[in-house]
């Protein structure tokens, strides 16, 4: 097999020597930060590369691969949130709508416009006219921006999606809203503040922050000490008391939300649907994505370490049962499924809310403030991450300020509402015609040029998937990536849409991620063991490694 593929020359590297030399200067040290950055999912991203564009010196550490948590792990869609509007959360939904304009056009090519189909049945909790109030105001919240919400009778809600259940359809809501690579979204804001001179650090967990406000040293699991003048932490769901103190004492609800992933053939949905849980105020989704559909997510109280929340069959069963209902002749059973995820949200506590009502709290986001004056930043959507980190970097800013050096550049406004995410003109649609670039663009944006260039490895990885091993060389060059499951889990989602998850391509993945960082065959049996430790904990499935 071909090892010597060439990779992107126009990205800044981001490889095993690049994370060696960063952990030498952090272990030489002292080293000292205006920021210290824990967690990053895409909370700690906005805040790095907001903050370095402002001009700060930035460190993020991570106790596991970017985007381990809930980043990778959500619907992965970037909406409104039609749900929230039920629960009177106008302000919400309209700076998420807001947010997913401006993703539309700093990456295009990881937030794709989709026309969602919300049918109503009769006895269902939102009738076709509550639909339509909702969607009147979803629209005018989006200040009339793109394309508005249609309404469609009964005989063309059948017509838009024939999979649907005609017995007791009463109409349906068709409306705009976008859909995304969580992971790859969480690693576009990283690389792009990496580019502003951000540094990260993965696989390297916090273990206590000491000092006061304005002098704090935070110490890694292997002793290492790095100085902030200021930490923010935004570790999403592990954000308790081990991090936060006794402000972190009751601060969040878990939930976890399961999907599940079948073959396109098997639930060959035409858009994404989004469906109305009986007797419950919850929806689901089926989503279309490419030669795979996905379906969730579930709501329940979940208390335990948010990284093993895993799958059983009640989660499976549960998201069948709702679906079949209303798709009578797709195959949804449980020899269907190919493979499953789950996460867990990081939802703010309401004082006075009844213990494991997950479904009812609300999405919004809270900054807190330790004794000692570390920050923390918990709850909120993909969505708004961008608004999020705005937020708290306006706050970081004011605080670094008074102890700014006479002569430093003072900090910059924020400029990330306007930047786009990755540098590069869009492929255009001849150049999409090229089957490779069509299947490079939407995870790599137009870095896909350089990367499907002729005489690279573009073979298909898997037969009907549309991911190509050139991306792997990829991903050990300039993505960040440490072990192999990075690879197949995160930067392409191979664990989730593949019904081997990736085990037949897996040997020669770790090959040339441990060949590449100067590593010996005990290397790579040991990154294939994590590989399917970590896929067993997150599918339940085992894997028969070739
Ligand atoms: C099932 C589900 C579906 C969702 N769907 C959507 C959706 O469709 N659209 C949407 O907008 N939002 C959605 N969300 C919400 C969204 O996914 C989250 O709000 C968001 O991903 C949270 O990101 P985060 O960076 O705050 O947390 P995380 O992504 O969990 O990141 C926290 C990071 O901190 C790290 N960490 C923890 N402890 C330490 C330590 N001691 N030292 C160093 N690092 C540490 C973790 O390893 C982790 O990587 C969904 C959430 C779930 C669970």
């Amino acid at each position: 097999m071909n090892t010597s593929s060439p990779v992107d020359t126009s990205l800044p590297r981001w490889g095993a020597r690049e994370r060696l030399e960063l952990l030498q200067r952090l272990r030489t040290g002292p080293t000292s930060w205006d920021l210290v950055v824990v967690g990053a999912g895409i909370t700690g991203a906005g805040i790095a590369r907001d903050a370095a564009l402002r001009g700060l010196t930035v460190l993020v550490v991570e106790a596991q691969d970017l985007a381990f948590g809930t980043s990778s792990r959500s619907t992965r869609l970037i909406h409104g949130g039609v749900r929230y509007l039920e629960q009177g959360e106008l302000g919400l939904v309209y700076e998420a709508l807001r947010e997913r304009g401006r993703l539309y056009e700093a990456a295009a090519h990881l937030v794709r416009p989709a026309r969602f189909l919300f049918p109503a049945y009769a006895g269902d909790r939102l009738s076709p006219w509550k639909l339509r109030l909702g969607l009147t105001l979803y629209d005018t919240l989006n200040f009339h921006r793109g394309q508005a919400h249609d309404y469609l009778d009964t005989e063309s809600t059948l017509l838009a999606e024939p999979l649907l259940r005609g017995e007791g359809l009463r109409g349906a809501v068709q409306y705009e809203d976008a859909v995304t690579d969580d992971a790859r979204l969480t690693l576009a804001i990283l690389t792009d503040a990496r580019r502003h001179g951000a540094e990260v650090l993965t696989y390297a967990r916090v273990e206590r922050i000491m000092g006061t406000r304005g002098a704090h040293t935070v110490v890694l699991e292997d002793g290492t000490r790095v100085d902030a003048t200021v930490v923010a932490i935004a570790a999403g769901p592990w954000s308790g008391p081990a991090l936060l103190g006794s402000g972190g004492e009751g601060l969040l609800s878990l939930s976890k939300g399961t999907h599940i992933v079948v073959r396109s053939a098997d639930v060959p949905v035409r858009q994404p649907l989004v469906i109305q849980a009986p007797a419950q105020r919850r929806i689901l989704f089926v989503v279309p994505w490419g030669t795979r559909t996905y379906l969730g997510t579930t709501d329940t109280a979940y208390e335990g370490d948010p990284g093993n929340s895993g799958v059983t069959v009640e989660d499976e069963d549960e998201i069948l049962g709702i679906t079949r209902r209303l798709l009578p002749s797709a195959r949804l059973d449980r020899d269907a499924i190919v493979s499953t995820w789950s996460g867990v949200r990081p939802l703010v506590r309401v004082p006075g809310a009844s213990e494991g009502e997950t479904v009812e709290l609300s999405r919004k986001h809270r900054i807190v403030e330790r004794d000692d004056g570390v920050l923390a930043i918990v709850g909120g959507k993909l969505t708004t991450y961008r608004s999020m980190s705005e937020e708290i970097v306006d706050d970081i800013v004011g605080r670094l300020l008074p102890q700014w050096p006479h002569g430093r550049p003072r900090p910059l406004p924020c400029t990330t509402h306007r930047l786009p995410l990755a540098p590069g003109r869009p492929l255009t649609a001849i150049e999409l015609e090229d089957p490779v670039l069509a299947d490079l663009y939407p995870r790599h944006g137009p870095a896909a040029r350089e990367l499907g260039r002729r005489g690279g490895d573009n073979r298909c990885l898997v037969e009907d998937l549309p991911y190509r091993w050139c991306e792997i060389d990829h991903a050990i060059a300039h993505e960040g990536v440490c072990h192999v499951i990075d690879i197949v889990r995160r930067r392409l989602p191979l664990v989730l849409t593949d019904s081997a998850q990736g085990a037949g391509v897996v040997r020669e993945v770790a090959t040339r991620l441990v060949t590449a960082s100067g590593g010996h065959q005990g290397d790579i049996d040991e990154e294939i063991e994590r590989y399917r430790h970590g896929v067993e904990i997150e599918t339940g499935r085992k894997t028969n490694v070739l």
